[in-house]
C-alpha cells in the first residue's frame, strides 16, 4: 500500500491512506540505506495486524523538500504579509520566495489585513506583480474578504503558511478550516506545544487538502547555496539573462549590467532589486565563510 506521512514521533510515523491512518515503523533496511523519512513523504508500507504497528517499507521519490522546516512534497506555500501591524518585512518575504523557488515549490502571496489599509495593500501587490508568484490574493481574516477564494485556491493542495509572526497565518487558517475540523479554534490545535517542540505535522482536511502545522518554525529558512545561482530565482531578471557585459553577472555592481539598466529604466522594481542585492551579499559572505571563496 502507499500513503503519505503526516507525522513522525519517536521513530514511529503516522501515514494517511485514503481516510485511514496507520502507525508504522521503518524497516531496518531504510536505516541502513540512511533514508530518513520526513513528513510529506509518499511511502510504500505494510499495515500491521490488530494492535501491532505496521512497517514503512520504502520512501518514494520526493518532488521537493525543505530542510527547515523538514517537509517534502509541498504543492504550495502561502506567503502571508500585512500592510500594517506588523509593518511588512519584505526582505524576509523575498528570502522566503527565493527559498521556495530554489526548492521548486510554487508560492502565492496572501496580503492579509487588507481592511486596515487598502492603499498600502495595493502598493504591495504591485511590487510583487512580476515576482513569478502563482497568485496574489487580497484577503482579510477579520472582514472575511477573499477567504473563500483563498480556500478555493488551496483546495486539493498540500500547503504551508509562512510569514512574519503576527501577519495572521493562524487567523487565516482558522477562518478557512475551523468548521471542517469540528473544533472552535484550529489555532488551539495548531499551537499545541508551540513553545516546547519543533514538531512538523500535516493536518488532513479531506479531498487531498492538507495544511502543514509548523510549531517553532514561523519562517522558511534558506539553505546555503552558491550565490551565483540566486539570480536565476528572480523571475523579473529573466528577460535580461545573458545580456550583461560580464557572464556570469551577479547584477549587483558589475558595469554594463542589463538588469541594473532595467532597474534604472523602471522595468524592474528597484525595491526588489535592492533586497536581492542584500540577500546576495549575505549569501556571498556565508558561502565564503564555509568554502573560503
Ligand atoms: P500569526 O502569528 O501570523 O499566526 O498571526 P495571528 O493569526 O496570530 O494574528 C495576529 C493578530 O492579527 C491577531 O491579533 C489577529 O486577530 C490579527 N489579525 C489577523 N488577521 C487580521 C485581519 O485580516 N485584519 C485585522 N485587522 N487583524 C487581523
Ligand atoms: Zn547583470
Amino acid at each position: 500500500m502507499t500513503g503519505t506521512i503526516i507525522q513522525g514521533i519517536g521513530g514511529f510515523y503516522t501515514v494517511m491512506c485514503g481516510s485511514d491512518q496507520y502507525v508504522l515503523r521503518p524497516r531496518g533496511k531504510l536505516r541502513r540505506d540512511k533514508v530518513t523519512p520526513m513528513v510529506g513523504d509518499n511511502v510504500a508500507f505494510t499495515p500491521g495486524q490488530g494492535d501491532q504497528h505496521g512497517f514503512l517499507d520504502d520512501v518514494l521519490e520526493r518532488r521537493n523538500w525543505l530542510t527547515r522546516p523538514p517537509v517534502s512534497n509541498i504543492d504550495l506555500i502561502v506567503l502571508v504579509i500585512s500592510p500594517l501591524s506588523p509593518p511588512p518585512d519584505l526582505l524576509l518575504v523575498d528570502r522566503m520566495l527565493l527559498t521556495a523557488r530554489h526548492a521548486g515549490i510554487s508560492a502565492i502571496l496572501a496580503i492579509n489585513k487588507r481592511e486596515m489599509d487598502e492603499g498600502s495593500s495595493e502598493t504591495l501587490a504591485e511590487q510583487y506583480e512580476n515576482a513569478g508568484l502563482a497568485d496574489i490574493l487580497r484577503v482579510s481574516a477579520v472582514s472575511g474578504e477573499g477567504i473563500a477564494g483563498l480556500r478555493q485556491r488551496l483546495n486539493g493542495c498540500v500547503h504551508a503558511f509562512a510569514g512574519q509572526s503576527g501577519v495572521g497565518k493562524s487567523s487565516l487558517i482558522n477562518a478557512m478550516y475551523a468548521r471542517d475540523l469540528g473544533v472552535g479554534d484550529v489555532s488551539h490545535r495548531l499551537s499545541r506545544g508551540r513553545h516546547t517542540t519543533r514538531r512538523v505535522e500535516l493536518i488532513p482536511l479531506g479531498g487531498g487538502t492538507m495544511v502543514l502545522d509548523t510549531p517553532g518554525f514561523s519562517l522558511l529558512e534558506m539553505a546555503l547555496a552558491d550565490p551565483v545561482l540566486l539570480a536565476g530565482q528572480m523571475p523579473e531578471f529573466e528577460p535580461y539573462e545573458g545580456k550583461c557585459y560580464f557572464t556570469p553577472c551577479a547584477h549587483v555592481t558589475e558595469p554594463g549590467c542589463a538588469v541594473r539598466e532595467a532597474v534604472e529604466a523602471g522595468a524592474v522594481s528597484r525595491e526588489r532589486w535592492q533586497r536581492y542585492c542584500e540577500i546576495h551579499e549575505d549569501m556571498r559572505l556565508r558561502w565564503r565563510e564555509r568554502y573560503g571563496k
